[in-house]
C-alpha cells in the first residue's frame, strides 16, 4: 500500500510501478486525488513525469475524505488535512507496533534528521494555516513523524509546540506589515 499525501511528481510517479510489481493499493485523499487525476481543473497542471517515467496517469486504489478512518489490515489510518506545501496537501495517522506514527509529507519534515530540528514550508506567507496543521497533531499523543524525503523526528510534541510558537509570532509580524485598517 501507498499513501500519497501530494501530488508533487516526486511523490507519486513511482506508483505506477509499486502497482505493477507489487499490485499496491494507491490510497490519497479527495482533494489531492482529484487534482491528480484532473489537473487541467485547477490552477497549476499535475507534475507528472518528474523523473522522466513513461507515465501519463497515476491510477488510485481508494479515495478517502479527511478524518474518515480507514483499515489496511487491522491497522486503522485516519487522513488528515495537512494544508502549505501544496494544495489538497493531506497527512495521515497510524498505530504501528508500539508507535501513534504520523505521515507529513513535506509539510512537516525535518531534512532527514533523527532530530527535532525541521522546517515548515510556509505557502505565501500564510500561516494561519499552520496553526491548524499543528493544532491538529498536538492532541495526538505521536511518538513518531514520518515527514517527506526520508525525514523523522521523535519529540513530536515538544517540536509541534515550539513550532507552533514560532509560527504565532510570524504571524503577529505579518498581521502588522499586511494591517489594512
Ligand atoms: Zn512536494
Amino acid at each position: 500500500m501507498a499513501l500519497l499525501t501530494h501530488f508533487h511528481g516526486d511523490h507519486i510517479d513511482f506508483a505506477p510501478l509499486l502497482q505493477e510489481r507489487y499490485n499496491s493499493q494507491i490510497i490519497t485523499c479527495t482533494e489531492n486525488a482529484d487534482i491528480i487525476l484532473n489537473p487541467s481543473k485547477y490552477n497549476f497542471s499535475c507534475h507528472l513525469n518528474w523523473y522522466g517515467f513513461d507515465i501519463n496517469k497515476i491510477s488510485i486504489t481508494k479515495t478517502i475524505d479527511y478524518e474518515e478512518t480507514f483499515y489496511w489490515n487491522d491497522i486503522a489510518i485516519t487522513p488528515i488535512a495537512l494544508p502549505i506545501h501544496s494544495q489538497g496537501h493531506c497527512g495521515f495517522i497510524l498505530n504501528l507496533n508500539d508507535e501513534r506514527v504520523a505521515i507529513t509529507g513535506d509539510t512537516i519534515q525535518s531534512r532527514g534528521d533523527d532530530a527535532p530540528i525541521f522546517e515548515v514550508i510556509p505557502s505565501n506567507g500564510e500561516t494561519r494555516n499552520n496553526f491548524k496543521a499543528f493544532k491538529r497533531l498536538l492532541n495526538e499523543n505521536i511518538t513518531l513523524n514520518c515527514g517527506g524525503h526520508g525525514s523523522h523526528f521523535r519529540q513530536c510534541q515538544k517540536t509541534y509546540e515550539e513550532a507552533f510558537a514560532r509560527v504565532s509570532n510570524s504571524q503577529k509580524l505579518f498581521d502588522n506589515l499586511f494591517d489594512d485598517k
